[in-house]
């Protein structure tokens, strides 16, 4: 069986800048879907935010494996009918990777509960991202203890989240900052991986070692069952055992 992924990108900067445009120009979620596909097993399908719907109607959700998540000018800009479907898909089971400057989005800070602020600077700096946990499945085949990304955005601790279940990658800029640049957590059911790499000035989804931490987060991501949502009454007669309800003193 294919994993379904859908990649959501808010396409705005791709739009309206024109050294983005450049770099990307299927988009970025074009880029991640094109990346993921050419995995056998995967099935990327891109969708974006100016979209009916945000591309994320019931029908999309509900044969999603894995959702992956850009956003940034536009995480406001997120209706929230739309966060509480997908919310809601995340508790059942569904896998969810949030990219970058996502980490600004709705739906991150609701699943998480907190802020989820950190510092930045925009200045070109490396960015060395160590492998904190090599036995983990998202860092499979990367080879080295750390990989580097020549130009990027720095986002600095502290990072306003919960404490990760694990956490697989940690990051190095060349201005000395570091920061938690891919943690894990479960939410209800679904799986869901924070990876930091990804402004949209930079070719960062272009760069193998990045794809290749995608690829591995969709196939961890993906749901290993179905949590079903809502309390649901049990009566007497339907229990699993026969027993017989003892007088019970009127109140
Ligand atoms: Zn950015």
């Amino acid at each position: 069986m294919p994993i379904n992924v859908t990649v959501f990108g808010e396409n705005i900067h791709e739009r309206e800048n024109p050294l983005v445009a450049e770099i990307y120009p299927i988009g970025m979620h074009g880029c991640i879907a094109a990346a993921l596909n050419r995995d056998s097993e995967l099935r990327a399908n891109a969708v974006t935010q100016d979209q009916p719907e945000h591309g994320l109607t019931e029908q999309v959700l509900e044969r999603t494996d894995v959702l992956t998540w850009w956003g940034h000018v536009g995480n406001g800009l997120v209706d929230d009918r739309i966060v509480e479907r997908v919310h809601k898909r995340v508790l059942e089971g569904m896998g969810l990777i949030v990219l970058h400057s996502g980490h600004g989005s709705k739906i991150f800070k609701r699943l998480m509960g907190t802020g989820c602020d950190l510092t930045w600077r925009i200045a070109d700096e490396r960015e060395r991202v160590w492998v904190c946990n090599p036995g983990h499945a998202i860092a499979q085949g990367i080879g080295a203890t750390n990989f580097t990304i020549d130009r990027e955005e720095m986002y600095g601790e502290p990072f306003g989240i919960p404490n990760p279940e694990e956490v697989v990658f940690l990051s190095w800029f060349q201005g000395g900052e570091v920061f938690r640049s891919g943690v894990t957590y479960r939410r209800g059911a679904g799986k869901i991986f924070y990876f930091r790499p990804g402004h949209e000035t930079y070719p960062t989804y272009h760069h193998p070692i990045v794809q290749r931490v995608l690829t591995n987060a969709v196939h961890w991501a993906r749901p290993e069952g179905r949590f079903p949502l809502g309390c649901a009454h049990v009566p007497v007669e339907q229990a699993t055992e026969r027993f017989v309800v003892d007088e019970v003193p009127a109140r």
